[in-house]
């Protein structure tokens, strides 16, 4: 059986839990076996309609140890649940969350483990799972041996598919560890779309000059429902929020179009944002590197095109 484990937060599940979904249901479907998802806590959405995605049963453990992520309980209670359900795959997003638990999960039940695969496994000769190495610069197959194995699936890497079908929801009873930290407040992010979630994400570099300048970032994500990004200088300098760069040394995205204002486009910096589908880069140099890694560029002055591009997207 493929286990899918579902991520949330603010008790949503999260967007990359539907990719992962339809993932593992495609992939239950090439070896023949069912598709089942795990969520550990509670979540506002009604769980039958995961069905929809694939799978036919939704197996939840409800405990209050389990609404916020701790990387440590969140593992034992995910190896628990494979041994109790006999799942041969554990399928998790590549994201903060998987990052945190597969590893851990992967550790306790002594289970190969690829993380940040970009494809369904080649099962003609083994179980080959392509995965992104270098920061995307090349692919690396891997052969997992173990008799549990894990995938951790890179956002962005496959498509959601809608089945129409509903789930079963059955509680899964297994103990859960008590928490060795414990979460005494949450300061929440300003912002409209977080950052890791977001579809669209425009991004400032240190060609905006200073902070002051940060309104047309705003305003432009604001008319596309879009988080805002910067590149490591612009954190450096306090101009933005550290957990807003991305790069090699910060958040590594793939969102569907990423919009780089006033940036260079150092390999650092496209570590972490050189999967998005789509990147459009405004910058008035046109030798700046980005250009090369740019779907769509335009040379031009940030502080002439960007407020024109906004003007134009209000009128849509
Ligand atoms: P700059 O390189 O100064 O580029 C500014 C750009 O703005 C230029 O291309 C310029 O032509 C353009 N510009 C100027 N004025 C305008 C205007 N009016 N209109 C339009 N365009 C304009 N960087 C990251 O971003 N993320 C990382 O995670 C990261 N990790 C690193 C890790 C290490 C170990 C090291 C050594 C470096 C790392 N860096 C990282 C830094 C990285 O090498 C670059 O220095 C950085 O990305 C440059 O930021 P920038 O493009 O904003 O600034």
């Amino acid at each position: 059986m493929v286990l899918i484990f579902v991520d949330h937060s603010d008790s949503e599940i999260k967007k990359s839990s539907y990719e992962v979904l339809s993932y593992g249901a495609a992939l239950a479907e090439k070896l023949g076996t069912s598709a089942e998802a795990l969520l550990l806590g509670a979540v506002k959405d009604d769980l039958a309609t995961l069905g929809n995605y694939g799978v036919s049963k939704v197996h939840q453990v409800s405990n209050d140890a389990l609404n916020n992520l701790d990387a440590q309980v969140y593992a034992r209670a995910v190896a628990d649940a494979v041994t109790s359900l006999n799942a041969d795959v554990i399928v998790f997003s590549h994201n903060q969350t998987g990052k945190a638990v597969a590893p851990r999960v992967a550790a306790r039940l002594k289970a190969g483990l690829v993380a940040g695969a970009v494809a369904l496994p080649d099962t003609s000769n083994g179980f080959v799972v392509k995965k992104n190495v270098f920061s995307g610069k090349a692919f690396a197959n891997v052969n997992i041996t173990s008799a549990i194995k894990i995938i951790s699936l890179n956002p962005n890497s496959f498509q959601v598919k809608q089945t129409g079908g509903t789930a079963s929801v059955e509680q899964l009873n297994i103990t859960v560890s008590e928490p060795k930290v414990k979460v005494t407040s949450v300061n929440k992010v300003k912002g409209e779309v977080p950052l890791t979630e977001a579809e669209i994400v425009v991004s400032g570099g240190r060609g905006l000059k200073g902070p002051e300048n940060w309104k047309m970032v705003e305003d432009l994500a604001h008319e596309l429902h879009a988080a805002t990004a910067c590149s490591r200088p612009v954190a450096d300098a306090g101009w933005r929020p550290h957990h807003e760069h991305v790069g090699q040394t910060g958040i590594q995205i793939a969102p569907n179009l990423y919009i780089a204002i006033g940036i260079s486009g150092a390999i650092q910096h496209l570590a972490g944002v050189n999967r998005s589908k789509t990147i459009v880069v405004i910058n008035k140099d046109p030798e700046a590197p980005f250009f090369k890694a740019a779907d769509y560029g335009i040379v031009g002055d940030a502080f002439e095109v960007v407020p024109k591009l906004t003007d134009e997207i209000k009128k849509l």
